[in-house]
């Protein structure tokens, strides 16, 4: 599509050609180096902005040396004696280019150089003619000018750059702070869904519990009397007790997530929190092929927190990371550990990273929702379960977008909880 800004800059280009076919209008019409040189400048000056784009550290230089030489062969061919030409004001091209593109000293030193080319159009005048005072005056006239203009147009220049910085660095903290903005909402969100939920199944397991705890005692009972009497109803009854079994072990995690968890904080280093949970995921899954690489940083990642805790948000976590890699061949889970720092408060960094088909964008806010799963036997408590702990600490976890792949779920927990 073609934006607001290349329609003007094409207006401009053209207006540009056409001053240029003005010129070549003018005598001298039959001299055609004059009118080559001016068709060069006309090309150069559309391919300017291409190349400085391409050599960002010397097509600036190399644009300004181009317009000088162009200059002084333009003036070569115009004119009985080059320096009495009268389109030597073509050198303001090259002397405003710099000033544009260059700091004061910058312009002063590409004008000096600009102002040198065009006198050294005098030696070959001076094997013929003598410089006359006036003629000496005129040049340094001409000169003086080039600086006056390279200068008027930098100051504008710098000015120019100054605000453009000025606005860029404002727009990068514009959008930082709009990040971190939907940042705190998306856990804001996410903290309201778990108290409401959590209200709801904490009531709900209450009420579960004792019915089940009468289906499971009775169930024993009847096991008990009907021991070797009639096999069917005692394999039944023994399938009602391991079922109530089941259902008291879901029952016990719903209240796990629902408890307001009273916290034992105590300082614990993170590095040795995130070896145990990584040391009981390995006990669960004797058999994973996966790989689990470490990057700890040599000085200890103390917080103060609750030691069991802490340390199931981060099974769950590398459990999530080997469910999500099942069956892939070069699974890694990359475990980092260091302190760090969030919201100018002092603390420690987890990243627990898998090289699994990570998180899609529409499912990054539900996996965090209580009851969330696309497991076939998941019942999507465990990220539930990991953001209220990390809640409770004061901390905060993200699922962050890793340029390798797979997810990448960093944990942040504050060294003391805020007062
Ligand atoms: P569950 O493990 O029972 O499904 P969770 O709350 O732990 O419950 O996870 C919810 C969902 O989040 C998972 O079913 C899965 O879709 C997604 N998820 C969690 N961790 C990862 C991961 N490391 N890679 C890809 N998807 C993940």
């Amino acid at each position: 599509m073609t934006t607001h800004k290349q329609i003007v800059s094409r207006w401009i280009d053209l207006l540009w050609l056409a001053f240029l076919v003005g010129l070549a209008l003018l005598p001298p019409v039959r001299e055609i180096h004059k009118q080559l040189i001016l068709v060069a400048i006309g090309a150069f000056q559309l391919v300017e902005g291409s190349m400085v784009a391409r050599l960002p550290a010397r097509g600036r230089a190399y644009s300004v040396i181009i317009k000088i030489l162009l200059a002084t062969i333009l003036l070569d061919h115009t004119g009985g004696m080059a320096i009495n030409s009268s389109y030597y004001p073509i050198y303001y091209l090259p002397v405003v280019t710099a000033a544009v593109y260059f700091g004061p000293l910058g312009t002063l030193l590409w004008t000096f150089l600009a102002s040198t080319a065009y006198c050294s159009l005098l030696i070959p005048a001076l094997e013929e003619y003598e410089l006359t005072r006036q003629g000496a005056t005129e040049l340094a006239i001409r000169i003086l000018f080039f600086f006056l203009a390279g200068m008027l147009v930098n100051r504008f220049a710098v000015e120019y750059r100054r605000q453009v910085q000025r606005y860029q660095i404002l727009s990068e903290e514009l959008a930082e702070t709009n990040r971190e903005l939907r940042q705190v909402q998306e856990q804001a969100r996410r903290s309201e869904r778990l108290a409401a939920l959590g209200q709801l199944s904490a009531g709900l397991a209450h009420e579960i519990r004792n019915p089940l705890g009468i289906i499971k005692g009775s169930a024993e009972i009847l096991g008990r009397k009907l021991q070797g009497s009639a096999p069917l109803a005692l394999e039944l009854a023994e399938n009602i007790s391991s079922e109530v079994n089941r259902l008291n072990a879901l029952v016990a995690r719903f209240l796990d997530f629902a408890r307001p968890s009273p916290l034992t904080r105590q300082p614990v280093d993170l590095r040795v929190i995130v070896d145990r949970a990584a040391e009981s995921v390995r006990l669960q899954y004797p058999q994973s092929a996966v790989q689990i690489v470490r990057h700890y940083s040599n000085e200890p990642a103390e917080v103060e927190a609750d030691e069991q805790l802490t340390e199931q948000v981060f099974v769950n976590l590398i459990l999530n990371a080997l469910q999500a890699m099942e069956g892939q061949r070069d699974a890694k889970v990359f475990l980092s550990v260091a302190p760090g720092r969030e919201d100018g408060r002092r603390g420690a960094v987890v990243e627990v990273q898998d090289t699994g088909p990570g998180v899609s964008p529409e499912l990054r806010e539900q996996i965090f929702n209580p009851f969330f799963t696309s497991k076939k036997d998941g019942v999507g408590l465990g990220l539930s379960i990991v953001a209220k702990i990390i809640d409770d600490h004061g901390g905060t976890i993200q699922l962050e977008n890793h340029a390798v792949g797979g997810a990448c779920f960093r944990v942040f927990l504050p060294a003391e909880l805020k007062e």
